[in-house]
Parts: C-alpha cells; sequence; structure tokens
C-alpha cells in the first residue's frame, strides 16, 4: 500500500543524488532522498575526497622530506597520521553535508527535502519500495533518478579480502604503510595510488600495466612525465605484463606475470590493490521491472539523462559517461531542470575537465592530440615547456608544459588543453568556457593574464598558434612547438 508520495524520489545520495535534491528544492519539489549507506558516496568516502587528501597529505610529506634533506634533518610520518588527516577531511565534508541537510529539513521555510536511510527498489510505474532497519514502505513518485553509483571490478580469479588484496573501498583502512604493494591497473586511479605511497617513501610499489605505456588513453609525452617521475620515486612498472595469477600464500601476496615477449615472471609482495575500473551498481535495484534498459554493458541507457521510461531518469556513474564527480552533479541538477524546469538544451561533455593527480597533478579538459589525431581532420596545436614560463622558475618547478589543441580554422576555435605541471589545473576554467562556448583563442591571447602565473603558458600557447607569441618557437625548438597537424604529418607553422 502507498504511504507516502512525492514530486521525485532520488535513489542514491552520492554526488549526483545530492546535487539533485537540492535542484529539486530549488523548484519547491518534495524530494525523498534515500540512501543505503553513507551521504556522500564515493565522491567521499573510498573515492574523490579521500583518496585527494590522501595524496596531498603525500605530497606535503615528500616536499618537506626533500627540504629537510639538504639541511641534513630527518623526517618521518606514521601511517596513523596521514590516515587522521585523511579522516579529518572526510569527517568535515561529511559533517558539512549531514547539517546542511539536517537543517535545510527542520528549516520552517523548506519542508521539501525527506532523507530516509534504507535500500530503495523500483517497482514499477511510480512505485518504490524503500527497506529501513525496522520498516518498509512504498511511496509514491511523479519522477524518480537512480543514481546509485559504482563498486570497484574484481578479478574472478582474486578474491579481495581488503586485509592483504585490497580495492579503493578497502585501501583506506590499511594499519600501517605495506613494505611492498603491487597495484593492479595503471589507469588514473592506479597511477594516484602509485604516486600516493611512492610520495611516503616507505612501501616499494609496483605497477602493472598491460600495455607498453601507463595511461594508454593520454598522450604519449604527458604519460612519458608521469612514468618518469614514478620511476625516480623507486615504482616499478611492469610494461606489457598481463597478470596471470595473484593469490595470497603465507599471509603475503604472490603474483606471476606474462610479458608480451614471451618472459613469465613471479614475484611476492606484502599487499594488492586492484585497480581495474569500476561497475555500475545496477543490480537488485528493480529496473527490469520498471522497464529500464541498459546498454550492452550494463550501464542504463540514457539519453540526455532520460531513460527508457520518460519519468525515471539515471545520473553519475550508473551510466556509460565518464565517471567523475563533476559531471555526477552535473547529470543530477539537469534531469531535475528536464524534470521541473523549462525546456534546456542537452549535456554538452566535451568540454569536460579533470585532474589527475599525479607527480606532478594533470589538466585535461576537452580533447588531447591523440582524440584530435583519430577525427582525420587537420588540427593546430601548440606547446610550451613549463621551463619557459616565470612562475615555474620562480617556483623551481619547471616538470611539464601547456599543450593547447585547436580546429584549423579562422577562429581556432579551441578543442582540448592538457597541462601537466605543479598547478596545472589553474588553467582550465578559461579554457573550458572557450570549449563550451564553441569560441577560439583570440580573447584568450589577448587577455591581461596575472603575472607571475603558470596560466600565462596557456595565454602563450595561443599567442603562439596567433603567431604572436613573446618566445618564438622557431628559436627555442626544445621547448615550443607549434604545428599543424593534417594527413598524419606534423608541420611547424613557421613553414607553412
Ligand atoms: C578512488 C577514487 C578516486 C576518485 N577520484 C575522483 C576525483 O579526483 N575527481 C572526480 O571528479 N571523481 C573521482 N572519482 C569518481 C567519483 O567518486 C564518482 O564518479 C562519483 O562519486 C559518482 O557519483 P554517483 O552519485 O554517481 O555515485 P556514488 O558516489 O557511487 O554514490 C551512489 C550512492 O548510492 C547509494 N546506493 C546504491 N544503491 C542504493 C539503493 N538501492 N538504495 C539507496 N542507496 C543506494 C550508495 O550507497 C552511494 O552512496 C573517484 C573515485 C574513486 C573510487
Amino acid at each position: 500500500m502507498i504511504t507516502e508520495k512525492y514530486d521525485l524520489c532520488i535513489i542514491g545520495g552520492g554526488p549526483a543524488g545530492y546535487a539533485a535534491a537540492m535542484r529539486a528544492i530549488d523548484f519547491g519539489k518534495t524530494v525523498l532522498l534515500v540512501e543505503k549507506d553513507k551521504v556522500g558516496g564515493a565522491g567521499l568516502f573510498n573515492g574523490a575526497l579521500s583518496s585527494k587528501s590522501f595524496w596531498e597529505c603525500s605530497n606535503r610529506f615528500a616536499a618537506t622530506k626533500s627540504d629537510l634533506k639538504e639541511k641534513g634533518i630527518a623526517y618521518d610520518i606514521h601511517f596513523e597520521e596521514a590516515r587522521k588527516v585523511v579522516e579529518a577531511a572526510v569527517f568535515e565534508r561529511k559533517f558539512q553535508l549531514n547539517v546542511h541537510l539536517n537543517l535545510l529539513q527542520r528549516a520552517t521555510h523548506c519542508k521539501l527535502i525527506t532523507l530516509d536511510k534504507g535500500t530503495a527498489t523500483l517497482l514499477g510505474d511510480h512505485r518504490v519500495k524503500v527497506v529501513k532497519k525496522k520498516q518498509e514502505k512504498i511511496i509514491h513518485a511523479e519522477q524518480i533518478l537512480v543514481a546509485t553509483g559504482s563498486r570497484p571490478r574484481h578479478l574472478p580469479s582474486v578474491a579481495a579480502d581488503e586485509k592483504i588484496i585490497f580495492t579503493s573501498d578497502g585501501i583506506e583502512s590499511l594499519e600501517d604503510f605495506p613494505e611492498s604493494l603491487v597495484i593492479v591497473g595503471a589507469g588514473v586511479i592506479g597511477c594516484e595510488y602509485a604516486t600516493i605511497f611512492s610520495n611516503f617513501g616507505k612501501t616499494k610499489v609496483y605497477l602493472i600495466d598491460k600495455a607498453d605505456r601507463i595511461l594508454p588513453f593520454e598522450d604519449e609525452d604527458l604519460a612519458s612525465i608521469v612514468a618518469t617521475n614514478l620511476e625516480k620515486n623507486g615504482v616499478t612498472i611492469h610494461r606489457n605484463a598481463s597478470l596471470a595469477r595473484l593469490e595470497i600464500k603465507d599471509g603475503k601476496v604472490e603474483y606471476e606475470l606474462t610479458y608480451t615477449d614471451g618472459r613469465k615472471e613471479i614475484l611476492h609482495v606484502e599487499k594488492a590493490l586492484l585497480s581495474i575500473g569500476r561497475l555500475p551498481n545496477t543490480g537488485n535495484i528493480g529496473l527490469e521491472e520498471a522497464g529500464v534498459c541498459k546498454d550492452e554493458r550494463g550501464y542504463v541507457k540514457v539519453e540526455d539523462t532520460r531513460t527508457s521510461v520518460p519519468f525515471i531518469y539515471a545520473a553519475g556513474d550508473i551510466t556509460a559517461n565518464i565517471a567523475l564527480v563533476n559531471v555526477a552533479e552535473r547529470e543530477g541538477r539537469h534531469a531535475v531542470v528536464k524534470m521541473f524546469g523549462p525546456p534546456v538544451k542537452p549535456l554538452v561533455y566535451r568540454n569536460i575537465s579533470t585532474i589527475m593527480f599525479l607527480n606532478p597533478e594533470v589538466a585535461a579538459v576537452g580533447m588531447n592530440e591523440q582524440d584530435a589525431r583519430a577525427r582525420n581532420k587537420p588540427f593546430r596545436v601548440a606547446k610550451i615547456d613549463y621551463s619557459c614560463i616565470p612562475r615555474a622558475i620562480a617556483m623551481r618547478k619547471t616538470n611539464g608544459f601547456f599543450k593547447l589543441i585547436v580546429e584549423d580554422d579562422e577562429e581556432m576555435t579551441v578543442l582540448g588543453m592538457r597541462a601537466i605541471g605543479e598547478h596545472a589545473s589553474s588553467a582550465i576554467q578559461a579554457v573550458a568556457l572557450l570549449i563550451h562556448m564553441n569560441k577560439g583563442i583570440h580573447e584568450l591571447g589577448n587577455m591581461m593574464h596575472p603575472h607571475p602565473s603558470i596560466t600565462e603558458g596557456v595565454q602563450e600557447c595561443a599567442r603562439m598558434l596567433l603567431g604572436k607569441s613573446i618566445y618564438k618557437s622557431s628559436i627555442f625548438k626544445d621547448k615550443l612547438k607549434c604545428y599543424r597537424w593534417a594527413d598524419g604529418v606534423a608541420t611547424p607553422l613557421e613553414d607553412l
């Protein structure tokens, strides 16, 4: 029997669900937000915020240790201290999200939102079943948003016990820095954890990479800086290696690799971390009963956040779009506007910005060079080494570059940017905005950037493409590159 009625029921209180709930309040709608575990989801716990806090702590430790070493002073950290830093960050954000929600629920002018701690299942039509500890109810919602997120992918032959063999769900519950750690998977998350553990310098890290280079979806020049820095930090990268076996033997990890050249190797480490992607949480939530279709990979099929059922929407990691907090929040908010607001333009994904927390940090927006090449259309590229950016020189951190990629047209419409280096992410929003507005680089070239700032690097790229840079690429050939790419050939702009 239906006991309650809402304008909107949201299943899942991660970044997608939380952001959607807040947007629905703006429209004066009654919302039931159902969360079975912790409000914040992987945006907070064992995910985006916790891992970034771990990364920041490892970075600060590595920098301080290196500075003090120059003065002959030893510096150390215990795992407990690092864990406390992460816990404090997670607690602060968790507290904030919950207090905000609680106060909203109590506010006299806003009795719109209800949070239910329970598990929700679609029953078909507009009905949702909510199972709480001691209670079960069926509610009616005019609109429904499914935002149940994702979970780590496991290997069928490897049992992750979260004590010796971990996934990202358990790695933060370690009790001490392991002596040695093998990370299976050299994607962004795997490389982030390799960076974190090698920064602390207490763990011998091994990274298993199926391909001949890490971060295969990024350009070679960028991936090679990250790989070099990881190796300098003591990480062993097993390139062209497939994991034939990984198991626990005598309380430790034994793993066997086969290489593309036929070699085999058996290694022993204290702990292992599986970082081989994530799977959408689509099981046992009644998608079939409600008639919601999935794609061939098991993600909920959506058209601009709407599923195959007109009043059921989906947002965040449960859909096949890129799995990021900013995307999940944006999709959740967009779905709500589609439900209750005036007509809106479909979401555009080509200007998604992301930061990869590596050594050094990487900022990405839009296409990289290999994406641009895959289109088989000419484009232009400008690249500047960090050693030509005054702020990087001032910081004594000249490892990195900016690369700006534009259409080969009059406007030089921006296609994408990659930046790797200290403060790399500071230039990302200006470029994302240009992509969003489908604009060229003329404004960027003419803007008055603060000095000294890292963002001057992206401006100098724009000026190179416009033929009016301060440093000339024909002179500093090793530090500046500016070329037109067409039919597989890169031609320097000065030769055109
Ligand atoms: C280690 C790691 C690092 C990351 N780093 C970054 C980063 O730096 N930047 C970035 O942008 N992204 C990062 N991400 C990705 C980001 O965390 C996710 O893309 C984001 O959390 C997805 O949000 P979501 O709301 O779709 O799902 P989730 O965050 O997974 O939340 C889904 C929620 O739904 C709940 N739920 C599931 N089923 C039910 C049910 N039946 N009933 C009620 N509730 C249910 C879950 O308990 C969960 O709380 C990282 C992820 C990981 C794992």
